[in-house]
């Protein structure tokens, strides 16, 4: 199944509660789910207590909505945090954290993921100096994210430079907004990771 290209808002009703997917409008009036936070479809289909189930396939959909992950690289993840020492939970979480698209995002280079997956993908950003275009690279400790040269004059990058001080930079990155550089200072610490997904009830729904 391909990449879900419909509103984003959307899935912030699919999932009863707001993901912030699309940047500042989540935090303004204009958020739709302010607006409608009745989920979409079928109203006189819909069950009135959700199934055990259906609990533990949210949180994992709501986990794959929030990073903008497919299905099967979310249970190659899933996979890969079974087998690494650890809680398992966290080993997810700290891998969807250290994606590419997701740290642009941290840093304040973008409004959204999305946004961050996108122009990762038009090869705006560097990591240790080289053209890194695959938003779910796995950045480490000591890397360095910066930007493509020739993007710097453009009025895009000028706006870039406006939006980075809005939100604080996790405690595993460090960002020079000066220069627009961002360094993966170490991997994130368990209490640098996503608190809105119940990592526990994704660890569940695989383990059935
Ligand atoms: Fe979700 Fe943001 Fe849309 Fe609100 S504006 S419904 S938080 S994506």
């Amino acid at each position: 199944m391909g990449r879900y290209t419909g509103p984003s808002c959307r899935l912030c009703r699919r999932s009863g509660e707001k993901l912030f997917l699309k940047g500042d409008k989540c935090f303004t009036p204009r958020c739709a789910f302010e607006k409608r936070r009745n989920p979409p479809g079928d109203v006189s289909r819909r069950r009135r207590r959700p199934t055990d189930y259906a609990v533990h396939l949210r949180e994992k959909q709501k986990a794959k909505y929030i990073y903008g992950v497919m299905e099967g690289q979310f249970r190659h993840y899933m996979t890969e945090a079974f087998n690494t020492p650890g809680v398992t939970g966290m080993n997810l979480l700290r891998t969807l954290e250290r994606r590419l698209d997701n740290v642009v995002f941290k840093l304040g280079f973008s409004d959204s993921r999305k946004q961050a997956r996108q122009i990762v993908v038009h090869g705006h950003f560097r990591v240790n100096g080289m053209k890194t275009d695959i938003p779910s690279y796995q950045v480490k400790p000591g890397d360095v994210v910066s930007w493509k040269e020739s993007i710097k004059g453009t009025d895009f990058y000028a706006g870039r430079i406006d939006g980075v001080p809005k939100r604080p930079v996790p405690a595993w990155l460090t960002l020079d907004s000066g220069e627009m550089v961002g360094t993966v200072v170490s991997l994130p610490a368990d209490e640098d990771l996503q608190a809105i997904v119940d990592s526990r009830l994704i660890v569940e729904f695989y383990s059935r």
